[in-house]
């Protein structure tokens, strides 16, 4: 029977000293009934594997057993194996970076997890001008970064006058570089008008596509904007990034199939998926982070579901456990965005407690996640790493 030969070839290779998501043999289970459903799980996780997909009951009941931490683990690993050698097939080894700029923590919105919503006054603004933003990129491009993702909250001083005119600035500055904006909502004319400046890729997590959920955390918000921004996006000709958090409080498996679900249809360029992460002066300030394990099954299974997506490890994972970008990377993420803006800034482009690397020079970020994606058995690619299929 194919699964099993797998299972005793392959599933539990992929483990060593730092790696404990591939434990061994011993983890399966031993009655009769639960072997029945464990050699279940891993013929749904080779069928998701081979037709990139599953219907949302397979997806449900994959997630559920994930989450049984003792008898998930022999599962774990066999997930984990199938979307790395995935990523080898489409990808090979190469993990691209992406310089990050934070541009400004100004934000008109009042997302419920976010540090810099509106509503948290003790939030210490800034927001970098024209050519503090080009500073920065020349310091990336000299360090060898050929994107530049400009990242902020929904700024109300972040007119199209002064985003084009700035996109035009770096398109003439680094002609040969991506340039990617993760800016918000903005109006359909808007995204062109700054297409048409030279931005080539947008990243906005949809969040949520549970309707009702995506209520309960974006107040004065709409699903179906946050779809149309997306679908706006696409048909302009942009590269574009949709994602979600792992684990806000109240997400259920449901609700995340609905996710996944929404992510194979829209199919897009990019996802970008990281662990939720409670901020002190947010109404979540006393929830529980996501979990990793749980992040990184997810990053896997998209692996398999879109095969040709550019899949982040976020900064978020690596600020809840010290190698976990390593892990997502292990499981088929080959995508890191260090961070780029200026050091005085760092710390006030705060969404959550306890995120990484606002103290390290541009430099020191990108000899750190080098080495750690070397240690880690992949290489550093410089390129722009556009998507296979991006204008072709
Ligand atoms: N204003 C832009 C950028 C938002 S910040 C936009 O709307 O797209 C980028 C991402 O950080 C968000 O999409 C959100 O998913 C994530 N984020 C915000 N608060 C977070 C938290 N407390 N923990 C983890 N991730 C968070």
């Amino acid at each position: 029977m194919k699964s099993v030969k797998v299972l005793t070839k392959k599933s539990f290779e992929f483990e060593d000293q730092d790696f404990k998501r591939g434990e061994p043999k011993s983890m399966i289970p031993s009655t009769e009934e639960s072997a029945k459903t464990f050699m279940e799980i891993i013929t749904l996780v080779e069928k998701l594997s081979e037709d990139s997909d599953l219907d949302d009951q397979g997806l449900l009941r994959l997630l559920d057993y994930l989450d049984d931490g003792q008898n998930a683990t022999a599962v774990r690993a066999h997930l984990t194996e199938l979307a790395h050698q995935r990523r080898m097939a489409v990808y090979g080894n190469r993990v691209f970076l992406r310089g990050l700029i934070e541009i400004s923590n100004y934000c008109k919105r009042n997302c419920v997890y976010c540090g810099i919503r509106a509503g948290n006054p003790n939030a210490d603004r800034y927001r970098l001008r024209t050519d503090q933003v080009l500073e920065s990129c020349r310091t990336g491009y000299d360090l060898g970064y050929r994107t530049f993702v400009l990242q902020g909250g929904e700024d109300p001083t972040h007119t199209d006058v002064f985003l084009t005119s700035l996109v035009r600035q770096i398109r003439d500055a680094f002609p040969e570089c991506a340039i990617t904006l993760s800016l918000g909502e903005r109006s359909r004319e808007s995204y062109q008008a700054l297409y048409d400046a030279g931005a080539d890729r947008y990243l906005l997590r949809h969040e949520s596509a549970e309707e009702h959920f995506y209520q309960r955390f974006h107040p004065g918000m709409r699903l179906e904007d946050r779809k149309k921004c997306l679908e706006d996006l696409k048909d302009i000709g942009y590269q574009v990034g949709a994602g979600f958090m792992v684990g806000l409080p109240g997400q259920d498996n449901t609700v995340l199939v609905e996710d996944l679900r929404y992510l194979k249809t829209l199919d897009p360029h990019m996802i970008g998926i990281g662990p939720f992460i409670p901020h002190h002066e947010t109404p979540l300030a006393e929830q529980a982070s996501g979990s990793v394990d749980k992040t990184v099954d997810l990053l896997a299974i998209l692996r398999l579901m879109i095969p040709k997506v550019l899949l982040p490890a976020t900064t978020a994972l690596g600020s809840l456990h010290a190698t976990g970008r390593e892990l997502g990377i292990r499981a088929g993420a080959n995508v890191v965005m260090p961070n780029l803006s200026p050091l005085e800034v760092r710390e006030k482009y705060d969404l959550y407690d306890g995120k990484i690397c606002t103290g390290d020079e541009a430099a020191e970020c990108r000899q750190c996640i080098q080495k750690r994606i070397e240690n880690t058995g992949f290489a550093v690619d410089m390129a722009r790493g556009d998507h296979p299929d991006w204008r072709n």
